[in-house]
């Protein structure tokens, strides 16, 4: 298997990454990284056990002292040297994750630059933890805040940008001066690797960050959240899982941040530039072949423009070419593998079942890999089960409405409030309708929110806390205060 011109499978490193060595798992397994557009298996990688999550905590526990008291500005440089090998393997990078993934390639190339991003955001934030000094209101002493970092880190991510969801973490934590276990997706566990390997290439200190695939993932991820001394969670991925490690994290009261999942709705008002408006539908369902948390899941257009941004969002996605994400012509690769093409399949055909109006796609793809075609539904009833679910894949339900109200309550109506996103000439309207939504971000007039400079996260059941941005950092710091008497 080659991953590209300059990355074969003998080139990648797929041992368990611990206390700065690459080591086998304690009980020698190992599992298979299979490639989503041909179903082949790529290579094979360490799977972690129980004992290897002590070794790991052990290491981070050993490191934990010396990385906190590392000057903030040698925290900053390892950080910004990190970045700069990781923008000079960029492609390497972006071809190991199309290999594992399966997304297009110029979806690789974008998350790799994104994922790159947050080492250089956080060497800059890493000399910027400040604290605060007040005079108590009785005047009798003072209040003294400093920033200490949170402790030892456990880092879960998932399969869907196997980059960027691991920097998002492992950035900030470096900053705030943590040291860390990550335990990347089965699906993808080779990208963290070779981000590991940049990590040790850049002079992180051994036991700071260690990786550890496993595929018994509740096993090992349990062990580590009931050691004491772990006090840190922070975990992307599904609301089902994130709910279940809510449960395990309250056992020894570790503080937790929770990427979860997201319901996405894209609001149109017939006031909007249509054309802007479908550009900005494509990316906000189309990036990453709509597996993305922030995938536009369900479309809300305003009645007289409801079958006009259907017909044209049905004929770009129609255009797009569909194959290999290694192949430079594809624009959407295959879904990550056979169960997420059987959900997205069902629940296009309870919709079509229910009376939606198909625009184009609607099936599988009938060819080695786990491909579905680009799907528009039109009049899509307001009960059918795709407007209630994470779709994860390259399908746009639509749905025509009346009234701002209307749109705002359809748009609200879901456990989920991680992004949303609004379509309108009419700036005011955009605001107004943007703080009526209940979601942690709203792009308006935009397909993409994600940027490392800024707050990333949800409300409602998609989450606790702040990725990226300052707040980002401020995750992995627990404001320690001095009361003082001078
Ligand atoms: P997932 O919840 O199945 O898995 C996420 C991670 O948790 C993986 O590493 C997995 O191995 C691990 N895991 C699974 N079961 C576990 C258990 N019982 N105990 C401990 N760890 C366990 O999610 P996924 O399928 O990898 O990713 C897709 C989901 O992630 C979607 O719901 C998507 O919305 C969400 N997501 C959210 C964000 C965000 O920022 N909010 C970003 C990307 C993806």
């Amino acid at each position: 298997m080659t991953t590209g011109a300059a990355m074969t499978t003998r080139d990648l490193p797929t041992d368990l990454y611990l206390d700065g060595r690459w080591v086998p798992a304690s009980d020698t397994g190992r599992f298979d990284v299979t490639d989503p557009s041909t179903g082949e298996i790529i290579t094979s990688v360490a799977d972690g056990t129980v004992d290897d999550a002590r070794t790991a905590v052990d290491a981070a526990d050993r490191a934990a002292a010396g990385w906190a008291q590392t000057p903030p500005r040698q925290r900053a440089e390892v950080l910004r040297r990190t970045f700069e090998l990781m923008t000079d393997r960029a492609e390497q990078l972006a071809r190991l994750i199309t290999a594992e993934n399966g997304k297009a390639l110029a979806d690789a190339r974008g998350e790799v630059a994104y994922a790159a991003e947050f080492f250089r955001w956080y060497s800059e934030e890493a000399v910027r933890a400040s604290g605060t000094v007040q005079t108590a209101p009785s005047g009798a002493n003072r209040i003294l805040v400093v920033p200490q970092p949170v402790g030892i880190c456990v880092l879960v991510t998932p399969w869907n940008f196997p980059a960027a969801m691991a920097t998002r973490k492992i950035g900030p934590a470096l900053a705030a001066g943590c040291t860390m276990v990550l335990k990347p997706a089965s699906d993808t566990p080779l990208t963290a690797l070779a981000i590991a390997a940049i990590l040790d290439e850049a002079g992180v200190p051994p036991g700071t960050v260690n990786v550890l695939p496993a595929r018994r993932s509740g096993a090992v991820v349990s062990a580590m959240l009931h050691d004491p001394r772990v006090r840190k969670l922070s975990f992307t991925g599904s609301t089902e899982v994130g709910r279940v490690l809510l449960k395990e994290a309250a056992d020894h009261v570790v503080n937790t941040s929770m990427e979860l999942g997201g319901n996405a709705p894209f609001l149109v008002f017939a006031d909007t530039d249509l054309d802007a408006a479908v550009d900005a539908a494509m990316v906000a369902k189309m990036r990453n072949g709509g597996e993305a948390c922030t995938a536009a899941n369900r479309f809300y257009v305003e009645s007289p423009i409801a079958a006009e941004f259907a017909a044209r969002l049905g004929s770009r996605m129609a255009a797009l070419h569909v194959g290999p994400g290694l192949d430079e012509r594809s624009q959407l690769g295959p879904l990550i593998n056979e169960p997420a093409v059987d959900k997205v399949a069902t629940l296009v055909d309870d919709a079509v079942a229910a009376g939606a109006q198909l625009v184009t796609g609607g099936a599988r793809i009938d060819r080695p890999g786990s491909y579905f075609q680009p799907t528009v539904l039109a009049d899509v009833p307001p009960d059918a089960a795709i407007l209630g679910t994470e779709i994860f894949g390259p399908v746009a339900p639509v749905v025509a409405f009346d009234a701002e109200d209307e749109a705002i309550r359809l748009a609200n109506a879901t456990e989920y409030g991680l992004v949303s996103y609004v379509h309108t000439g009419d700036l005011a309207r955009g605001l107004r309708v943007g703080e009526a939504l209940e979601s942690g971000m709203v792009g308006i007039n935009r397909g993409v929110v994600s940027d490392p400079a800024a707050p990333f996260g949800g409300v409602k059941e998609s989450g606790i806390g702040r990725e990226g941005g300052h707040d980002g950092m401020l995750d992995y710091l627990e404001p320690k205060y001095l009361a003082v008497d001078w």
